[in-house]
């Protein structure tokens, strides 16, 4: 015998063609139309509940049926009983009727004479018992007289012979009788219900009451059985019979019949009623139901289907319709509306879809409007515009830009920003590289918005680079944009401004040092002829003169800074450098009678700055610490070692210190004078920047120093700020770097060349 393995399958894993098909199943019913989706489930649906009525009406048939056929069965046995018991009385009550009827005792009370009279008679009797049997639906009556002489034999003729056998089965002399009696006619054995009574009267002759005659109603039992069998609704065969032995008294199924016997009596006779049910014929029965419900039920099914998918093309028509305008929108068709009229949901959808297309067109509108609107700004403008995306490829270029770049415009868009350098031995190559090296920097580091401007040389053209991040969703980086400002011509219109403040201050300078020369040698000379008012002129004379001095020195310095701040930095003791600057603004200081308070730590370390500049830088805030204070005011100067890297304590708006080395210097000058407004705080590094304050005019000045003296700071890697507020005083301070290493990088903090 051929053995086949069987491998066991693991129960949870479900096999890879079930989980196909599955896919598939899932995928076209996500593929179906809504339709589908409504019609599909509710046909399933109604097709299950005609199954499950089926199946439960042929359970509930099988399970039922037979009882109830029992019952039923029960039920008729008990109607026939009583059916047959009303026949039973009938028989006998109407032969009791028949004999007491005058008609019937008139004519049995004369002798029988063939005479007209007794022929009357006769025939009136006759009459009353047609009508009797016609009444009580008799098959036959019998009356015979005293004598035994039948008088009448109302039958018909088949059981016209009968007559003598009924008379001697019953023989009623005196009183009425019922009784079911067989008996052989043509052969055939019949069934008789016989009910009998004795006619009682007086003959002619004697004149007292006697037995003249008897009278018999007789019913063939076939006949009753069958009219009561029409009215019995389930029983097929119903018959009587002698008693057995043992009755079946309740119903119960025999050779595909169900049969039930009720016991009855007719006279003095104990009889059994059988009636029998032919289960074939109630199976047709059930059958013919259960195909009726099938039919009724299929076309039910069929009725609801049609109505389902009457409703659900009226429920879906509004959603296929917004669907297919949906798409078309999707496509680009943004003339299309779904114009749903209802005021259900669906139509509050599709009204909702409207007005977000008409949003969205609007939108669209506006925003090629703006897009028209920023292209045209580009295309004119004068500053070049270079935009590149995350893989730096240049997205747009503009045509100021491209004219700059000395190329295409249309070759330049798509390119790799690189693509700008064409030739790199071309005297502008290395401008090129700069700008590439500059955008992609800000590509690389998208956090500042801003970075800082550069100044790149491309050819004999001067170019100002500023480059931002293009940001685009949740802030997200996509590229950056680089404006390209050609300030060639401002450099130049720079250049010859300071060029020609140089130049001015230069040929001024002479001519004004000869004036102070002379008018201080008229000072010394000849001071005691001099009347007040000339005194006074003098001295006016000298002031100006040193204003204008001043003036000229400061513009010449700032002619100088624009043309390269050169420095000679060295060690530089900051002690010494403080006592002589304070030695310089001394005569300021007592002319208006200020208090100058001195904490300076004694042993401040070197500091790395040129000389010249630290003197200038001094000077400068000392003075303006003595001019901004009135007379009798107090200036305190600190000078201290800091190691506290990135903050000036001091200082309100912190700023990082960006030297390398750590260790620095700060000197603060701090005053109790008029303060600087706080409007005016913002400007107070600008050129020729004067506050407005009640002192500006009394003490002079030209509003350069503290310009000249920030650029002079940031020059020797130093920082300068400052806090004041207006009325109450002001604090300026410059932190100076104070390496703990030779700067120079001979590795040693040497301080032999301090001076
Ligand atoms: P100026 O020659 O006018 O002093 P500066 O550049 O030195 O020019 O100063 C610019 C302006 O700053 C001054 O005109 C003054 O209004 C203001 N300023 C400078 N130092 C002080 C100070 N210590 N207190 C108040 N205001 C000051």
């Amino acid at each position: 015998m051929a053995m086949t393995k069987s491998i066991p399958s693991t129960p949870s894993s479900v096999p890879k063609p079930h989980r196909h098909a599955l896919s598939m199943v899932v995928s076209s019913w996500s593929k179906a139309g809504i339709r589908t989706k409504i019609l599909l489930p509710l046909t399933l649906l109604m097709i299950l509940s005609l199954i499950g009525s089926t199946v439960g009406f042929i359970i509930s048939t099988n399970t039922t049926r037979n009882s109830i056929l029992d019952r039923q069965l029960e039920e008729e046995a008990r109607r026939f009983s009583a059916s047959l018991a009303l026949r039973e009385k009938t028989v006998k009550e109407s032969a009791q009727l028949i004999a007491g009827s005058p008609e019937v005792v008139d004519t049995l009370s004369k002798r029988y004479e063939t005479n007209e009279s007794d022929l009357d008679n006769l025939l009136t009797m006759d009459d009353r018992v047609v009508r009797a049997q016609e009444r009580f639906r008799l098959d036959q009556i019998l009356v015979f007289d005293a004598t035994g002489q039948t008088r009448t034999n109302i039958a018909p003729s088949h059981l016209e012979p009968l007559s003598f056998t009924i008379q001697d089965a019953l023989p009623c002399q005196t009183q009425s009788q019922i009784a079911l009696i067989e008996t052989e006619l043509n052969q055939t054995d019949v069934h008789l219900l016989i009910g009998c009574a004795p006619v009682i009267g007086s003959m002619e002759r004697t004149g007292t009451d006697e037995l003249i005659g008897i009278v018999y109603t007789v019913q063939a039992l076939n006949g009753i059985l069958n009219d009561i069998k029409r009215d019995l609704e389930l029983a097929s065969t119903v018959s009587l019979h002698d008693q057995p032995e043992k009755l079946v008294t309740s119903a119960s199924s025999e050779n595909g019949q169900r049969l039930h016997q009720e016991p009855i009596t007719i006279g003095e006779t104990p009889l059994v009623a059988t009636l029998l049910l032919n289960e074939q014929d109630i199976n047709e029965i059930v059958g013919s139901g259960f195909r009726f419900m099938l039919i009724s039920s299929g076309l039910t099914l069929l009725l609801l289907m049609a109505v389902a998918a009457w409703l659900a093309q009226g429920l879906t028509r509004p959603i296929v319709h917004l669907s297919a305008v949906a798409q078309a929108v999707a496509h680009g068709d943004l003339s299309r509306r779904a114009n749903l009229n209802d005021e259900d949901e669906i139509g509050k959808l599709g009204g909702a879809f409207d007005q977000a297309t008409t949003t969205i067109t609007t939108l669209l509108d506006q925003q090629a409007r703006t897009a028209g609107e920023l292209q045209a700004i580009l295309q004119s403008m004068t500053d070049g515009v270079l935009a590149v995306d995350l893989e730096q490829r240049i997205v747009m270029v503009n045509p100021a830009a491209a004219a700059l770049l000395g190329q295409d415009q249309a070759r330049l868009v798509g390119q790799h920003v690189s693509a700008i350098i064409i030739d790199d031995e071309s005297v502008s190559a290395i401008g090129l590289q700069q700008i590439v090296k500059h955008i992609q920097t800000k590509l690389g580091n998208s956090q500042d918005e801003q970075a800082p401007e550069e100044r790149i040389s491309l050819g004999f053209r001067i170019v100002r680079l500023q480059s931002a991040s293009t940001l685009g969703s949740g802030d997200r980086q996509t590229g950056a944009v680089m404006v390209l400002q050609d300030i060639t011509e401002a450099v130049e219109a720079d250049r010859s401004k300071s060029e020609f403040i140089a130049i001015a201050s230069h040929e001024l300078r002479t001519p004004l040092s000869g004036i102070k020369g002379f008018v201080d040698i008229l000072q010394m000379s000849s001071n005691a002829n001099f009347t007040a008012d000339q005194q006074m002129f003098m001295d006016t004379i000298k002031r100006q003169t040193d204003n204008l001095v001043q003036l000229v020195n400061d513009l010449l310095e700032t002619a100088r800074l624009e043309q390269g701040i050169r420095t000679e930095r060295r060690w530089v003791s900051l002690n010494g450098a403080i006592d002589e600057a304070l030695h310089q603004v001394e005569h300021l200081a007592t002319n208006r009678q200020i208090q100058i308070n001195q904490f300076i730590e004694p042993d401040l370390p070197p500091v790395w700055i040129d000389p010249m500049h630290l003197q200038r830088i001094l000077i400068n805030i000392f003075s303006n610490g003595c001019k901004y204070v009135y007379h009798g005011g107090h200036v305190s100067i600190r000078a201290y070692e800091l190691y506290d890297i990135r903050y000036l304590p001091s200082s309100p708006n912190g700023q990082p210190w960006s030297y390398k080395d750590e260790r620095s210097v700060v000197i603060e000058v701090e005053d109790n004078g008029v303060g600087i407004r706080v409007e005016d705080q913002p400007n107070i590094f600008t050129r020729f920047f004067r506050s407005e304050n009640p002192l500006s005019v009394e003490v002079g000045g030209t509003g350069l120093g503290l310009a000249l003296t920030r650029e002079l700071v940031h020059a020797n890697k130093g920082q300068i700020g400052f806090r004041s507020e207006e009325l109450k005083g002001s604090c300026f301070w410059v932190r100076l770097p104070a390496p703990t290493t030779d700067p120079v990088g001979t590795g040693s903090s040497t301080r032999a060349t301090v001076v």
